[in-house]
């Protein structure tokens, strides 16, 4: 794709969204429906392509991707009403006479980036907010998954008009064309690195964005966890996409005391979960591609595998591993793992754990095992991240009334739910004034004022 083509997509689109079209809530409602149909009828298609990218299975592909758009688009549409009615607020009584409310509109024009890891999800999930609020809509998937990359093209192109959803495919070179461009909105979920890239392109144009990023997320496990319960929901957490989700557990924080009970517990739980050899498991989710099958193969080397370790290089899959014997100047540790592989390390008192965290970058995600409240509220109130869980992992991005979104390096920027169509909504302020009477104070010269502001001033 060149600049030129890049350009004559904005243009239609622009052209599309100044005909009004999209600020009919009616108009939204029947785009929001047409996609879930379009996703009811290419189900198969989906399912075909999620297996083709990341070997996952049906019953995968539906719990984490279609199945939770299903229940977007229902949301949204139960809520659109309520959504885009204006919003009254206060009128203060110097403002005697005047009414004051917020009306949301569309920023018009937007551009969604996805990555690869829920390559359907990802991409379809923002553009329902999108929708939702009146814009139009510029997808473009991640290249690493081609065949999900497709079915996007071709499901979108046969159900939409082109002027208001399209998908633009191709890989870095066609991103950067499409940053290059003019856009009134840009919702990006991805590395940090290509986020950073995201808002210096965006800053040209004062483009406002959001950016879904990434980070090492912790699971801290307290001394007084259940500790069955916080190994199921860990394991579960963590090895879900073969680990490959931006709010897995990167790493786990144990207390000392209860580390070797903890690490039976993972052991007991992955075997029940993914039987006694995962990489022949004919559903196990494969690594996206060889560069990111050898980077995590390398991690491997560092402290010690106490359980797992295999891999199959053919299916580019990898075992569920544990490792232990791990600090802070090991490989895997600079970086997010992005992989089936779960570092454990140990911690000996909670306010010196807190103490660290509070140097460290914030994590998209954060989640604490433990019974004690103080401790519970201590951590959430003191430690920054993006949102998570107590005594869970990743369940707080299925509950579609809290914002899903990180802070700092893990991104800016929420949505799900309402807040994803007030992300992509302007909140426009107004006052209507009454003609019925004048009040003559706030004009400068009149003895009144002069009263009023003396008064003010003493
Ligand atoms: P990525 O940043 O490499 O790619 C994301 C998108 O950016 C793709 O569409 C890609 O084509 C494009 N891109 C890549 N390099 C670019 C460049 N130099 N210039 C312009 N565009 C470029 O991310 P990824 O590898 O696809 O996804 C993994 C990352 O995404 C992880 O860090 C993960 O934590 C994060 N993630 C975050 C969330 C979230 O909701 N916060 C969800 C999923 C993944």
């Amino acid at each position: 794709m060149g600049k030129l083509e890049a350009a004559e997509i904005i243009d239609q689109h622009r052209t599309f969204f100044l005909t009004g079209k999209t600020l009919d809530p009616a108009f939204r409602k029947e785009q929001l429906t047409s996609l879930k149909g379009m996703l009811k009828s290419y189900q198969q298609e989906i399912y075909h392509a999620l297996k083709n990218d990341l070997n996952k299975s049906e019953y995968e592909a539906f719990t984490t991707e279609l199945g939770y758009l299903y229940t977007d688009i229902d949301f949204a549409l139960k809520h659109l009403k309520d959504w885009v009615s204006l919003e009254k607020v206060e009128t203060p009584l110097t403002h005697k006479g005047s009414k004051s409310y917020i009306q949301k509109e569309p920023y018009g024009v937007t551009l969604i980036m996805a990555p690869w890891n829920y390559p359907l999800h990802l991409a379809i999930a923002p553009a329902i907010g999108a929708i939702a609020a009146g814009n139009t809509v510029v997808l473009k998937p991640s290249e690493l998954t081609q065949s999900t990359s497709t079915i996007l093209a071709d499901m979108i192109r046969s159900t939409f008009d082109a002027s208001y959803f399209t998908v633009v495919e191709g890989a870095k070179d066609v991103s950067q064309q499409l940053l290059e461009q003019r856009w009134d909105y840009i919702f990006f979920t991805g590395s940090t690195n290509v986020g950073k890239i995201v808002m210096e392109q965006a800053s040209k144009h004062l483009t406002p964005v959001t950016l879904e990023l990434g980070g090492k997320s912790p699971a801290i496990v307290d001394q007084d966890a259940k500790i069955d319960l916080a190994a199921k929901r860990i394991v579960w957490g963590k090895f879900t996409n073969a680990g490959q989700t931006c709010v897995a557990p990167d790493y786990v924080y144990v207390h000392e005391k209860v580390k070797l009970k903890l690490l039976r517990a993972m052991k007991k739980h992955i075997k029940s979960l993914y039987g006694k050899k995962p990489v022949q498991n004919y559903d196990y989710v494969r690594i996206v591609n060889k560069q990111h099958f050898d980077r995590l193969n390398a991690f491997m080397t560092d402290g010690e595998i106490i359980h797992g370790g295999e891999i199959n290089e053919e299916k580019l899959t990898i075992e569920p591993t544990i490792l232990d014997k791990i600090n802070w100047d090991d490989a895997i540790m600079q970086e997010e793992i992005f992989g089936p592989l779960l570092p454990v390390m140990t911690f000996s008192s909670l306010d010196d754990l807190i103490s660290e965290m509070k140097e460290m970058e914030k994590p998209l995600a954060l989640y604490y095992f433990g019974e004690n409240e103080l401790k519970q509220q201590k951590l959430m109130l003191n430690v920054s991240f993006g949102g998570g869980c107590i005594n869970d992992t990743l369940y707080h991005l299925a509950n579609p009334h809290l914002p899903f979104g990180g802070v700092g390096n893990s991104g800016m920027g929420a949505y799900h739910g309402k807040y994803s169509f007030d992300t992509f909504s302007h909140r426009k302020s107004i006052l209507k004034q009454t003609t019925k009477f004048d009040i003559p104070f706030r004009y400068p010269g009149g003895r009144l004022a002069r009263a009023v502001i003396k008064r003010l001033m003493n």
